[in-house]
């Protein structure tokens, strides 16, 4: 196994990997056949999250696919960059950089995406003109999507200027016609799963529901979520049931009632995330974006993690922040190692590495919350990065050493302390009514993440890490250096996804940018030095580096646990949204120079029913298919070999 493939390609700044699920096979056949009904709602939901990210996307994608599959005849250099432009476009799901929320184009002229329409219109494709409209007249209304950087450039824009509404500057599906002037005084009543539409003087809430926004899709999960249920443990077949619920009535009650049911189910061997979850896309931080995830747990990985949650209460009980923030009686903070066999919507092909649910304050404060680490994933991403980037960051050859030795493991304990100790910790006023997202608005979702990843970092050097067994004695303070040296660092080559502009939207991105730099202006911690031309973060300093990371976190649930908006615009404006742009041009040039991808996609593994003789179903096989353009026709039920999954 450890000469398989992991990167299978790179497609301008983005990788192609392989990702894969070792112990799948190994599941009894009754979770394997679970785990293949919830791939089949996952994989049921993808189009929302496509029309979520960008009204247009569904139709551009059709276009590019339908182009893709009838290549017969089409101009080779043509059909060379459209289909460069189309991965990019499923890798992040529409025409806006992932991580910079940023256009990208299709460069070649539009005469030749003209000449090779048409020629794939004379081997069988099927464009999606509407009605009375020939192709000419689909492609050049559709013209600006493709070719025009300055027609809706912006798919979340949370920071547009002054005099600039957040909404309004947004590309995205989640609002029409609405700004943030519309919103005073409106009673919302689906915040998380409506799109916002202005009719007229007023506003309509098209919910996300069986009977509204989205049915059809929906229609689809809830049947695969339904022949779920008889294979599920008795747990989560409650929550699955409950899920099936909220998606029928849409009511906030029952996504509380699902979210409950999720949180309290602990010990299933499989799992699912399936709905309306994360709020990044919305520059409001409110609407949740479509996603769907199948994993189980990887028992040897999860037992670090159950031992972070055992002790949560400790981490609680020694948080540097005002006591009266630190929650009592803190219960349910589960986590789990897991292995991921499938990720659509606002989860994948880009995918994160932990999560921790359920996002309702409330519902975590009173029933604790879960977090699952993706090992397979975070395996896949150590696996297809080139050795050489430590090595070009680093000051010293210590440092990159370190890096080599302790790099993987460092990342991994932090990861896991971010989603278990990180996010499952505080409490905030009660004022703020669990809804600390409506008072931080913009600055609440790279808050969030800060106080995650200041958390673990501040706990990393505790001796109570030795002593609960997750890292040796002997080596806990080359692994500290390790971890802080590569938080340094992360804020310099972080900047390569930064292609344009001089400024970023992402919230993990801007996160990391504010505690490094807030670090380097107010502790001795780390040097900004430069050798040959070449800038480097020297972290010198492990303790004023502690020091600091605590001070910042205790400042960090203070304005959390108040609503403190002020206080977390003026600390992501000084230190975490602006960055100089000669710098990242160094940057680029640098990790360029050593193949390193701004950001990788991955190929997920496939499923398939084995039947005996007599039809009867033995087994789910898993396989790697290796071919990322594949897989993804096989998702829009497009490809050639019409392998799509069936049921
Ligand atoms: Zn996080």
């Amino acid at each position: 196994m450890s000469d398989r493939p992991y990167l299978l390609e790179r497609v301008g700044e983005a990788a192609i990997a392989q990702l894969y699920a070792d112990g799948f096979s190994a599941l009894p056949l009754r979770e394997k056949l679970l785990v293949w009904h919830l791939y089949h709602a996952a994989l049921a939901g993808r189009d929302i999250f496509f029309d979520q990210r960008y009204a247009h996307n569904l139709e551009m994608r059709a276009v590019l696919e339908e182009i893709v599959t009838h290549p017969a005849g089409i101009d080779a250099e043509a059909l060379a960059e459209i289909l460069r432009y189309t991965k990019l476009f499923w890798i992040n799901i529409g025409p806006f950089n992932n991580l910079t929320a940023r256009k990208f184009l299709l460069t070649c002229t539009p005469d030749a995406l003209r000449g090779a329409a048409h020629q794939a219109a004379s081997h069988g494709a099927r464009f999606p003109v509407h009605e009375g409209e020939s192709l000419d007249d689909m492609l050049r209304r559709m013209e600006p999507l493709f070719f025009d950087l300055s027609f809706e450039s912006i798919c979340t824009s949370k920071t547009p200027g002054a005099g600039r509404d957040i909404l309004d500057a947004s590309a995205n599906n989640l609002y029409q016609g609405v700004t943030m002037a519309d919103l005073e005084g409106f009673e919302e009543r689906y915040g998380l799963n409506s799109r916002l539409v202005r009719s007229g003087d007023r506003l309509v809430e098209e919910v996300y529901r069986l009977e509204g926004r989205y049915g059809k899709e929906i229609a689809a999960i809830i049947g695969h979520l339904e022949t779920a249920i008889p294979y599920a443990t008795q747990t989560m077949a409650k929550a699955l049931a409950a899920l099936v619920k909220y998606y029928r009535t849409g009511e906030d009650k029952d996504r509380e009632a699902y979210d409950i049911a999720w949180v309290s189910d602990r010990s299933s061997p499989v799992d699912t995330i399936n709905g309306f979850i994360e709020v990044y896309l919305d520059a409001r931080g409110m609407k949740g974006a479509w996603e769907g995830l199948v994993y189980y747990v990887n028992h040897d990985k999860t037992e670090a993690i159950r031992t972070l949650a055992r002790e949560a209460q400790w981490f609680e009980d020694h948080m540097p922040w005002d006591p009266a923030y630190r929650k009592q009686g803190v219960t349910g903070v589960t986590g789990n190692a897991v292995e991921v066999v499938v990720e659509t919507g606002h989860a994948g092909p880009v995918t994160p590495i932990g999560i921790n649910l359920p996002n309702d304050q409330h519902v975590r404060e009173r029933h604790g919350s879960k977090s699952v680490s993706l090992a397979n994933v975070a395996d896949a991403h150590e696996k297809s990065t080139p050795r050489g980037f430590r090595s070009e960051f680093s000051w010293t050859p210590d440092e990159t050493e370190r890096a080599e030795t302790w790099g993987a493991f460092a990342s991994e304990l932090l990861t896991n302390m971010h989603e278990v100790i990180g996010h499952g910790s505080g409490r905030i006023e009660e004022r703020l009514k669990g809804n600390p997202q409506a008072f931080l608005r913009e600055h609440f979702s790279a808050l969030e993440e800060a106080r995650a990843d200041l958390v673990g970092l501040y706990f990393l050097p505790d001796p109570k890490i030795v002593d609960l067994g997750l890292v040796p004695a002997e080596s806990h303070a080359e692994i500290v250096l390790a971890q802080y040296e590569a938080y340094s660092r992360n804020a310099l080559v972080q900047l390569r996804r930064m292609r344009e502009g001089s400024q970023i939207e992402e919230d993990h991105m801007r996160n990391r940018q504010m505690v490094v730099h807030w670090l380097i202006a107010n502790t001795t911690a780390i040097d900004v030095r430069m050798r040959e031309g070449k800038t480097f973060h020297v972290m010198k300093n492990a303790a004023a580096f502690r020091e600091g990371v605590g001070r910042l976190l205790a400042e960090v649930q203070r304005i959390k646990a108040t609503g403190d908006y002020d206080a977390a615009k003026a600390l992501f404006d000084t230190y975490g949204i602006h960055f100089d742009p000669a710098l990242r041009d160094e940057i680029v040039v640098r990790v360029e120079e050593l193949n390193l991808a701004s950001y990788t996609g991955f190929v997920m593994p496939r499923l398939e029913l084995v039947r005996d003789d007599a039809g009867l179903v033995t087994d789910v096989a898993i396989s790697y298919p290796m071919d990322f353009t594949a897989q993804m026709l096989e998702y829009s039920g497009k490809s050639r070999e019409d392998r799509r999954p069936r049921r």
